[in-house]
């Protein structure tokens, strides 16, 4: 059986023990940003906060693409979420590669080359890239200067989160 099918079964229990309270309209409080590695799936555990007060955004890395940034603008004028958190991580799948090796690399798999070159937004320093990303959110003038938008790295190792903060060095040339 699939994992798609077994979770489809398993979904059957699911229903019949399920709050249709959580049905309600959402009103999340923050917005949180972080990669698509399960390591960061339990963000009500490493960040203490319920389940329906995050609003969650992910891709790889994470980066803060036009998308996310779209959607990061629905969050706060929209579903009403007041502070933006980035959370990066520690041992990330994405500085393993570069874009260009990984264009490189499936085109040969395949024998096809993508229609344009395809952006992963690969990186190789956790918190040089998680200040850039955040970067793009405070400068966004959709997203309300009263919001904060604050960096993070989560350690794998350890569970703990800490704050990246701004360094000269990360200035982008
Ligand atoms: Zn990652």
């Amino acid at each position: 059986m699939s994992i798609i099918d077994k979770a489809l079964e398993a979904n059957k229990t699911y229903a019949k023990k399920y709050d249709r309270k959580l049905g309600a309209h959402p009103t999340p409080k923050i917005a949180v940003v972080t990669c698509m590695d399960p390591r960061l799936s339990d963000l009500p555990g490493i960040l203490g906060l319920p389940q329906a007060d995050i609003d969650v955004i992910r891709t790889g890395g994470p980066a803060v693409t036009e998308d996310v940034l779209g959607e990061l603008i629905v969050s706060n004028r929209v579903l009403g979420t007041t502070e933006i958190m980035l959370l990066n991580h520690t041992g990330c799948g994405f500085t393993t590669f570069t874009d260009d090796e990984m264009n490189a690399k499936l085109s040969a798999l395949t024998g096809d080359a993508s229609p344009a070159p395809m952006r992963f937004f690969s990186y190789k320093d956790a918190e040089q890239n998680t200040w850039e990303q955040i970067k793009k959110v405070r400068s966004h003038p959709w997203i309300a200067k009263e919001v904060p938008g604050r960096g993070f790295i989560f350690d794998v190792e350890t569970g703990l989160i800490r704050e990246v903060q701004p360094l000269a060095q990360h200035t982008t040339a």
